[in-house]
């Protein structure tokens, strides 16, 4: 994969961060994205760089579409073309309808699903023919989840975002897919309380949650050669979880 470049947006932790060293890992050029710049970024953009490959941070909000497009200018600057972009920065606000403030549910949207417009089509001009998308929507787009209406709403949002553009794109033989985690040890899913946390795995078939790890190599195969003629997919990660 030399001299290929990606783009991981929400790569500063977690999921993200796993998606941008294990695509280091295989020889990619790597930006990684935030909402700012810090000691832990700064820390993030070493253990990349140790992969031996080329890699920058760019910080902005991708609910924000001045700051999008100015991070989408930043990166074709540096890195001329954007061979594979992984929407992957995502929040969580939960709390059931009844109780949802309107904040709550347009901070949820903006940063899950108005950042699928605000990035993409900043890049796509970036993005050369049989280039990558790869989004990172959820589980609880396709079963729904009690609490979370808005998240749910944003996730089930980027699957038919996912298969609208893989339409519009595959004459360019750019192939655009999904990936729908079931519950990856992150950040996110520490604010999981126990009890419930302990419910949930009774739900999962293999026992365990996932580890970011389990995504990234997902989001490395739907990025590789070999899945060339997929598109409009999405790919659950999920441990057999079906609720
Ligand atoms: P996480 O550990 O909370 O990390 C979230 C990432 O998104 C961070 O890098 C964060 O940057 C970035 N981010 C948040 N708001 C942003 C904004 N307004 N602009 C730019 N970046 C922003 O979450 P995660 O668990 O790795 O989740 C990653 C993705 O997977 C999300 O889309 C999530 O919905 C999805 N997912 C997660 C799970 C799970 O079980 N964990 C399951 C299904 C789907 P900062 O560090 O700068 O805040």
């Amino acid at each position: 994969m030399e001299g290929k470049n990606a783009l991981i947006t929400g790569s500063t932790r977690g999921i993200g961060k796993a998606i941008a060293l294990e695509l280091a890992s295989r020889g990619y050029n790597i930006i990684l994205h935030g909402t700012v710049s810090s000691d832990k970024t700064k820390a993030v953009l070493e253990e990349v760089k140790k992969k031996g490959v080329r890699a920058a941070f760019l910080a902005g909000d991708v609910s924000d579409y001045a700051s999008c497009k100015k991070i989408a200018e930043q990166a074709i600057k540096e890195f001329k073309q954007i061979d594979i972009l992984v929407n992957n920065a995502g929040i969580t606000l939960d709390r059931t309808l009844k109780k949802m403030a309107p904040e709550e549910w347009s901070k949820v949207i903006g940063v899950n699903l108005n950042s699928l417009y605000n990035v993409t089509s900043t890049i796509l001009p970036a993005i050369p023919d049989e280039g990558r998308i790869i989004n990172i929507s959820s589980i609880v787009g396709i079963t729904g989840n009690f609490g979370q209406t808005n998240y749910a709403a944003t996730k089930a949002g980027a699957i038919g975002f996912t298969k609208s553009l893989a339409k519009e794109l595959g004459k360019r033989k750019i192939t655009v897919n999904a990936i729908a985690p079931g519950f990856i040890q992150s950040d996110m899913t520490e604010q999981i309380p126990l009890e419930m946390l302990a419910n949930i795995l009774e739900l999962i078939p293999m026992k365990v949650m996932g580890k970011p790890e389990d995504v990234a190599k997902a989001v490395a195969f739907l990025a590789s050669e070999d899945a060339r003629y997929i598109t409009g997919e999405v790919l659950r990660v999920d441990g057999g979880l079906n609720f």
